[in-house]
């Protein structure tokens, strides 16, 4: 997707704070972070969102959540973490490339904050 934020942070066009990268899916800190530790991990493929998953393209997330439990363990995240990805304007997305927030290192709310 030519005029995609995320696509171009893969493509190295826009430069990141890169934490992981496979052949699948790319994961960098987020530029303002809600809390201790936020990564963003997205998919290399464009996904618009996660109303965008399908048994075609869903390989990509199984792996991604493999590579999330993977980074929660090498981040320290032992006393909890939060997997988010809003899905659409009404719940709060602003980048329609699929992307898990990924957040620790502090205690959460629910279902606020
Ligand atoms: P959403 O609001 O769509 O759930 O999440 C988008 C996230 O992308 C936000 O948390 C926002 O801070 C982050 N973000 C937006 N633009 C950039 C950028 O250029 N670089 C980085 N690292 N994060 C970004
Ligand atoms: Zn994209």
């Amino acid at each position: 997707m030519d005029n995609c934020l995320f696509c171009k942070i893969i493509k190295g066009e826009i430069p990141s704070d890169k934490v992981y990268e496979d052949d699948l899916c790319y994961a960098f800190k987020d530029i303002n972070p809600v809390a201790p530790i936020h990564v963003l991990v997205i998919p290399k493929e464009h996904i618009a969102s996660c109303g965008e998953i399908t048994s075609e393209n869903s390989a990509a997330t199984a792996h991604i959540f493999e590579v999330i439990s993977k980074l929660a363990k090498e981040l320290d995240l032992k006393d909890g973490f939060r997997v988010v990805s809003n899905c659409g304007e009404a719940a709060g997305q602003t980048v329609f490339h699929l992307h898990f927030h990924l957040l620790g290192g502090r205690q959460f709310g629910w279902p606020e904050g």
